[in-house]
């Protein structure tokens, strides 16, 4: 069950508390007061957890300060959708808004290696006017002898060259618990000159201790990446975890599934599932189009692989893109032969501005055609433009 206040309820107030005591009268439940980032206004709602069978609405909807009672179905209790009236968790960061409307691309290096090469992405991130980047300090790799990130040695120049190039937020894996705390106390060593976004690796997915520990803060947002060997709903479950712990600043993260019918790419393609996650959640969406496509090969039309897969993240919705990039990726200590370059920046972003448009054109279309019947629908469109389209 979850109760929403009205706007102008203080949650340390009178008000509140006689919702608590009365919730309370009721065995077994507990309470959990939560401040929600909406678009319009910040929302505070009450998650009651726990038998809530006995609770009626109505007694609950009576007292001051409700505006609503919602009764959600017990999957995904907290991310989940469940109705219409729950507003789509959005929060702020650093300046930065993301929500189920916002559009974000994140790109960067997979491992930072030099400094020459952290600043030369910045530089080229600048240039295009983004403020978002990925940069992995903490290297989760398949095989013990590779190089397996500088860690916390590299925070610090990696946060004043971010600084110097006006990045407000960087994705960044942790795979242990302390990892958060060395994020933190290197970021408040240099000043606080950017963001973090606290990046959950694929081969993390389920690593629960780690999914609560990035939820029982609320410091950094969590950039949420599907499992590649579980399913949705797994990796919803496991989002949840991170949501219950209290953090409900989290986007969820696609970037394929592992299978030999993904052949040649290096994981299958599930950017279809955008429009599902945001039917089911309320989160925003990313898609990972490097790790998905894992290859740098042009096709015929002369579009890369990884530009076209990312569009089809983006032209279905997507709120963000996470993609890597290298000055020289022959180079590069991880991940080189799926990195574009820096000269291929400006139009990858140009290239996803062009069908994130496309998208919002969609959407446009999707709701000038709500309401109209599927009859009139077909009457107004000329076969030749359905087919032309
Ligand atoms: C990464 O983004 O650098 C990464 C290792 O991705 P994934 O966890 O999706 O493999
Ligand atoms: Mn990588």
């Amino acid at each position: 069950m979850i109760i929403i206040l009205k706007p102008e309820v203080d949650p340390a107030g009178p008000e509140v508390q006689q919702i608590l005591n009365t919730l309370h009268y009721y065995q077994g439940v507990q309470t959990r007061i939560s401040g929600v980032t909406g678009k319009e206004r910040k929302v505070i709602e009450i998650y009651v957890i726990g038998d809530t069978s006995r609770i009626p609405d109505e007694e609950i909807e009576r007292l001051p300060g409700v505006e609503r009672v919602v009764r959600v179905s017990k999957k995904y209790r907290l991310i989940g959708r469940h109705r219409e009236d729950l507003e789509a968790l959005g929060f702020e960061y650093n300046g930065l808004y993301f929500d189920q409307d916002s559009f974000h691309i994140f790109a960067g290096l997979c491992a930072v290696d030099t400094p020459e090469n952290v600043e030369a992405m910045f530089r080229a991130l600048q240039e295009v006017g983004i403020t978002t980047s990925r940069m992995g300090a903490y290297k989760p790799r398949t095989n013990p002898y590779s190089f397996q990130g500088h860690g916390r040695k590299c925070l610090p120049w990696v946060f004043e060259l971010a600084g110097k190039y006006g990045i407000k937020c960087i994705a960044m894996e942790v795979t242990k618990e302390v990892h958060i705390e060395e994020i933190y106390e290197e970021l408040e060593r240099a000043g606080r000159p950017t963001g973090v976004m606290l990046q959950i690796g694929t081969r993390n997915a389920q690593n629960f201790e780690l999914l609560k520990a990035v939820g029982s803060q609320t410091e950094f947002p969590v950039l949420y990446k599907r499992g590649m060997g579980i399913t949705l709903e797994e990796s919803l479950n496991a989002c949840e975890y991170i949501a219950s712990e209290g953090n409900r600043k989290i986007i969820f993260c696609l970037r394929g599934v592992k299978t030999n019918l993904g052949e040649p790419h290096r994981n299958l393609v599930d950017f279809a599932h955008v429009p599902v996650v945001k039917g089911l959640t309320r989160l925003p969406v990313c898609v990972d189009p490097t790790h998905s496509v894992g290859r740098r090969q042009t096709a015929p039309d002369g579009l890369q692989e990884i530009f076209h897969i990312a569009a089809q993240g983006v032209i279905a919705g997507a709120n963000a893109v996470l993609v890597e990039f290298h000055p020289r990726p022959e180079t590069a200590l991880c991940d080189g032969p799926q990195a574009l370059t820096l000269e291929e920046l400006p139009h990858f972003v140009e290239d996803m501005r062009v069908v994130r448009e496309a998208y919002l054109t969609r959407k446009a279309l999707a709701q000038k055609y709500a309401g109209v019947s599927s009859r009139e629908v077909q009457r107004d469109l000329p076969l030749s433009s359905a087919c032309t389209l």
